[in-house]
């Protein structure tokens, strides 16, 4: 067992409960363990130590790690998806968190039906606008809610962000207030399959701040598990 693993693991659990308490939201935080680029043998020590949740961003990486480790853990695919790689994740993940376009709408109903399952998501949005990223518009957002109304074989059940990377900590709230007041707007209203159950944003650098301005849900690697390494 790495002990540091187990030090890295156990001081986010306590800054998440540190976040929590400057929040005025008053919710539970889950943590997604993001495993991208970590052999399987370190996602079984964290399984040991209590994560049940891990999040890749890779269909291929992703499924060969269904394949070895089986259904211990729930999956979370919360990278940039193609169409044509759809089909292999479609009732092996517990939530697709990067839904931002039509043609990934339509593929995930598709598959859905054929297999005869609901598929869960979140749509990811693109709150800063910044243009090599994935996400929907900050503005088109309630469009693409209308957008999601017509697959059936999809549940949206919240929000998914990637904060810009910057050190200003002013910009960066806004930018989780800005999310958040969305996910609250959203969730007043009636929309027959969406609901707002989680608001996923905040990672390594910037999860402290975004729990504080209302995220229930943090996708969290280096900070766990160290530095990745991708010439492996
Ligand atoms: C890699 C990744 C994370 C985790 O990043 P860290 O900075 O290592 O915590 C979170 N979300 C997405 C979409 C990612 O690709």
């Amino acid at each position: 067992m790495s002990i540091v693993l187990k030090e890295n693991l156990e001081k986010v659990l306590e800054q998440i409960e540190e976040a929590k308490k400057k929040s005025k939201y008053n919710e539970d935080v889950k943590l997604i363990a993001v495993t991208k680029t970590h052999p399987v043998e370190v996602i079984r020590e964290a399984l040991a130590l209590g994560v049940t949740d891990i999040g890749e961003n890779k269909v291929q990486e992703l499924t060969g790690k269904i394949d070895e480790i089986g259904d211990a853990v729930n999956y979370h695919m919360i990278g940039r998806l193609q169409t044509n790689k759809i089909k292999y994740i479609v009732g092996k993940v517990s939530l697709i968190q990067s839904i931002d376009r039509e043609p990934i709408l339509a593929e995930i109903d598709k598959r859905s039906a054929k297999a005869g399952i609901i598929t869960e998501g979140l749509i990811q949005v693109n709150v800063a606008g910044e243009e090599q990223k994935g996400g929907v518009c900050y503005d088109d957002v309630y469009k693409f809610i209308e957008l999601c109304q017509k697959y059936g074989n999809i549940r949206i059940r919240g929000l998914m962000t990637v904060a810009p990377y910057t050190e200003d900590k002013d910009f960066l709230r806004d930018v989780f207030r800005k999310m958040r007041s969305l996910y609250d707007k959203i969730a007043s209203e009636n929309y027959d399959n969406l609901r707002m159950d989680y608001l996923s944003m905040g990672m390594s650098s910037d999860f402290e701040l975004a729990i504080e301005e209302g995220a229930n849900m943090v996708r969290i690697g280096s900070k766990i598990f160290g530095e990745r390494d991708y010439r492996r």
